[in-house]
């Protein structure tokens, strides 16, 4: 929707002429709605686990039975573990975005997958959902920003899991071709319908609200897997079909130790 509105162009005596300005209005009013989104979606995800733990603390306080005592604290664990899930999303996001040359480092691609398989496997565990690993051999390294590398991964096997069926399978190698490693992450979940494929990577952006809710999430995971390969002078890629899964491909140049621009 493009609005115009007009303006008197004047010196203060008298007038110029008119001006007639135009404003996109549609895409503000995106913005701003997917803001507002994003707000509803944070205090969702986070009042949900305090929710929780509030409950479990209230329990605890009066329950005798130390088996019982031991099961709530475990519970306690998790819905605080969910929380600061959450807020390192945030916190990911935020540092992603604002370190645009980030100090590089050869790093093994096979350390990189490992870390970042780490910090979903409790997730992966709780949905069955069975991870196969695919190391490049013989091992190589990547000039990249570590921290930023694994979490774009974590994001990509995070949504893997989330978004497959229980029990189900997903792929994860890590492979090189022609100077660059190509991570590629293959579930056989929902998938994602060919009209949305162009804007999950925006921020905030989550396809199908209803859906997306249930399986929790912030929209933030993919605008970081794209920062993290923007920083890193690489590109992400994506296949989907809806009802069969999808296959997201991190590509990034071995070397991109230095900005060419
Ligand atoms: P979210 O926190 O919602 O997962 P992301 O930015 O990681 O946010 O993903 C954006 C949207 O893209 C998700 O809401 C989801 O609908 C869709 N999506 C991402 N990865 C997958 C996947 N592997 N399978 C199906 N849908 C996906």
């Amino acid at each position: 929707t493009l609005a115009v509105r007009t303006q008197l162009l004047d010196d203060g005596r008298r007038t110029l002429g008119v001006a007639a300005v135009i404003d996109d209005v549609s895409e503000r009013r995106r913005l701003e709605e997917i803001r507002r989104d994003f707000v509803a979606n944070v205090s969702h995800e986070l009042k949900t686990p305090m929710g929780a733990l509030g409950l479990l603390a209230e329990t605890l306080v009066a329950e005798e039975d130390p088996q019982v005592v031991r099961r709530l604290a475990s519970r306690i664990q998790d819905e605080a573990f969910r929380v600061s899930r959450i807020i390192d999303d945030l916190l990911d996001l935020s540092r992603i975005e604002a370190e645009e040359a980030p100090p590089r480092e050869p790093v093994p691609i096979g350390l990189v997958m490992a870390e970042a398989l780490e910090r979903v496997r409790a997730a992966a565990e709780q949905r069955a959902v069975k991870i196969e690993v695919e190391e490049p051999d013989p091992p190589v390294a990547v000039v990249a920003e570590r921290r930023q590398l694994v979490s774009a991964l974590y994001n990509l096997l995070e949504n893997a899991v989330k978004y497959s069926y229980e029990g189900g399978l997903v792929r994860f190698s890590g492979t090189v071709h022609d100077g660059e490693v190509v991570f590629a992450v293959a579930d056989q979940g929902i998938g994602i319908p060919a009209r949305e494929l162009e804007r999950i990577f925006e921020r905030f952006y989550r396809v199908e609200k209803g859906r997306s809710r249930q399986t929790g999430g912030t929209g933030l995971g993919l605008s970081i897997v794209r920062h993290v390969a923007a920083n890193h002078q690489g590109r992400v890629e994506v296949e989907s079909r809806e009802g069969e899964g999808s296959t997201f491909r991190l590509v990034v140049p071995l070397e991109s130790g230095s900005r060419r621009s």
